[in-house]
């Protein structure tokens, strides 16, 4: 019997946005409206978005001893995940720095801060969590070492699902264990690198298949998504909703995605609620905030 249904492994953000008519040039200071801060990074969002649902959920991540630090504990505490995994101290919370210009444009900074500082001696530590837990999922916005650890940490018989956000190329250790990869367009391009010898996505998964996951899930927007194992490629087709704001849309999909797959659905079907939730997703604004739960996604 295990605890969680999914275990979260990765970053968690204090999102600052300003609304300005433009961008400061070098040496140039420019007014913008009010300040709005947000519990973001991928990891939260994840975790936030698997609670939401309904899934045991914990997360494994690293934030400050400072207030940004306690507004993502109290957010994550209130969409009802687990922190007992949540390390505090070592370095300030991890920021985005957000500007947004009126046509929707973002420019973004990101200073990782605690994030950076999430190492193997913390998935360590935390043995007896990945003990518990059904589903393990990761993204790349903590030290690749990190969730190197995290690999080799999984209980015989849990399941590994892996965002390569922001991408980069992976070991084949990693690469091994994930069952899926989950990409998007760019994501596939950049984990392909000369490999990507093809502009049909249905190439990548393909492609990225061969590189030694278990299987392959390409994210397409609006599009919906592909699902890829040894049996061939699947057409996972997307929700249609009115669009709104897609941040956080990615986060949200694979979340469920990896919840479902630990109740036993099949990739497909799961890809298909975890579309079902995306879609949620993009008809709200913002990211953690706009999280479904299991009951709006029905009434989809
Ligand atoms: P992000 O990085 O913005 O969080 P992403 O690029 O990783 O997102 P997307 O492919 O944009 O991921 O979205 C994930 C899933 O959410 C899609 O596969 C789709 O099922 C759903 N989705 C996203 N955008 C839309 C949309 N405009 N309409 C319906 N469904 C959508």
């Amino acid at each position: 019997m295990y605890d969680y249904d999914l275990l979260v492994v990765g970053s968690a953000n204090a999102d600052l946005v300003i609304g300005v008519e433009r961008r400061p040039a070098a040496g140039e200071t420019v007014l913008g409206g009010d300040l709005a801060v947000h519990p973001g990074g991928k990891g939260a969002n994840q975790a936030v978005a698997a609670a939401r649902l309904g899934a045991a959920t914990a997360l494994l991540a690293r934030v400050g001893d400072d207030g940004h630090g306690r507004l993502l504990l109290d957010s994550l505490r209130t969409a009802g995940v687990d922190t007992v995994g949540v390390l505090v101290g070592g370095a300030p919370t991890g920021v985005a720095l957000i500007t947004v210009d009126p046509s929707g444009d973002n420019s973004i900074v990101v200073s990782p801060g605690a994030n950076s500082r999430l190492t193997p001696g913390d998935v360590r530590a935390a043995t007896s969590l990945f003990q518990a837990s059904r589903v393990v999922s990761a993204q790349l916005e903590i030290p690749l070492e990190t969730v190197v650890e995290v690999v080799r940490a999984l209980a015989p018989g849990s399941r590994f699902v892996l965002n390569p956000s922001p991408p980069r190329e992976l070991p084949v250790e990693v690469l091994a264990a994930c069952d899926p990869l989950i990409v998007n367009e760019h994501e596939a391009r950049v984990v392909l690198g000369d490999a990507c010898v093809s502009e049909d996505p249905a190439d990548w998964a393909r492609l990225l298949l061969a590189k030694g996951p278990r299987s392959v899930v390409v994210t397409l927007g609006a599009q919906g998504a592909l699902v890829c194992d040894r049996s061939g490629v699947t057409r996972v087709p997307s929700v249609r909703v009115e669009a709104v704001d897609t941040t956080g849309a990615g986060d949200a999909f694979t979340a469920a995605l990896a919840w479902k797959l630990g109740t036993g659905a099949a990739p497909a079907e799961a890809a298909a609620y975890g579309a079902r939730v995306g879609a949620a997703a993009v008809t709200r604004r913002g990211a953690q905030q706009s999280y479904p739960t299991a009951a709006e996604v029905e009434a989809l």
